[in-house]
């Protein structure tokens, strides 16, 4: 049952008026630095979680860097929020969207992830490079037990919208997948794919992501450009590049869809019309609905779904954020907060 926000009110702390939490805070595009910012408030329907462990996602490069425009200035990024209610202390994870209008045409059709008025944690709305964050109750989701908040932290953006390409794809079970790239994302998805009985095909030019993919399963790898040893019915594309969605286009097979997993991407190559001919299908993945995520988080809990994680201080952000845009985190990096 959702907890109204009056009574969650009266169970916060009451805080000193001048109190702060530290948070990275980015100003601007490459302006992210460690501050003492106001503590967050808990607005009407919302509730104040106390910051554990934050994954560090691409998308939260991308805004960094200036890819993704920044949309509220300044902002603490973070979208993959582990952390306790502030009065209740129950645990839950906060993920990149943070609030639908649930009356629009898309929210009416049960498709709140393209909400024209969504909130988006880390972007539009402050996220979780901080120890406290304000956050909608209704968008804050349980927690299987028996994972570590640093565990789940990559299940909330990484998990949920890699379950949500996979679905997307239209895979069936024991079908034949490619991930293309296999990073954060696709180490997550490959293992909801094995636990579906496919055989999964890892494209990569990373020595190291080869090996990650064969220890997880991955019945062939290889670089973007090898042709699979036969067709493949579906693809997901995790890599932050166009021509990838080429290759992926050629390695399906008559009616295969190709899922593209970004939110940005370099523009497309031209491509000749027959890799999309004989009905392939082509498509985009954008953001998640609140069901994606209930489901996905409880398959991870079943099957169980294991992240290999490299940990950073919230002070170490920046060096985080350097070493995924240079490739060099292996599964996913998470800040440890607290
Ligand atoms: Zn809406
Ligand atoms: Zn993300």
């Amino acid at each position: 049952m959702p907890i109204e926000a009056g009574p969650v009110r009266l169970l916060l702390p009451a805080a000193p008026y001048d109190a702060t939490v530290q948070a990275m805070v980015l100003s601007a595009p490459n302006d992210l630095s460690l501050r003492d910012v106001e503590e967050p408030v808990a607005g009407s329907g919302e509730v104040i979680v106390e910051v554990a462990a934050c994954g560090v996602c691409r998308t939260d490069l991308q805004i960094v860097s200036g890819d993704i425009e920044m949309r509220k200035r300044p902002v603490i990024p973070g979208h993959q929020v582990v952390g306790r209610i502030v009065g209740t202390g129950e645990r839950v994870g906060l993920a990149w969207l943070a609030g639908a209008c649930g009356r629009c045409r898309q929210c009416l059709a049960a498709r709140e992830n393209l909400c024209e008025l969504a909130d988006f944690r880390g972007w539009t709305v402050d996220g979780g490079y901080a120890e406290r964050v304000a956050a909608r109750r209704d968008f804050a989701f349980a927690l299987p037990d028996g994972m570590s908040d640093i565990e789940a932290a990559p299940l909330l953006c990484a998990g949920i919208i890699g379950y949500r390409s996979l679905r997307l794809s239209g895979v069936e079970p024991g079908g034949r997948l490619g991930l293309f790239g296999f990073g954060s994302s696709a180490h997550l998805a490959i293992q909801v794919a094995r636990h579906w009985g496919c055989d999964v095909f890892v494209f990569s030019r990373s020595p190291a992501e080869h090996d990650l993919a064969r220890e997880l399963g991955a019945v062939w790898v290889g670089g973007y450009d090898d042709p699979p040893p036969e067709p493949l019915d579906a693809a997901v594309t995790f890599a932050p590049a166009g021509s990838v969605v080429v290759s992926a286009l050629a390695a399906v097979g008559p009616a295969g869809t190709v899922a593209i997993n970004a939110i940005h991407l370099d523009g497309i190559p031209a491509f000749s019309y027959d890799l999309l001919w004989r009905e392939r299908v082509l498509r985009s993945v954008a953001n998640f609905t609140r069901d994606d995520a209930r489901e996905f988080l409880a398959l991870a809990a079943e099957i169980p779904i294991r992240a290999q994680t490299q940990t950073f201080a919230l002070a170490e952000a920046p060096q985080a954020l350097a070493r995924l845009a240079a490739g060099e985190v292996q599964g996913s990096a998470v800040l440890t907060v607290g």
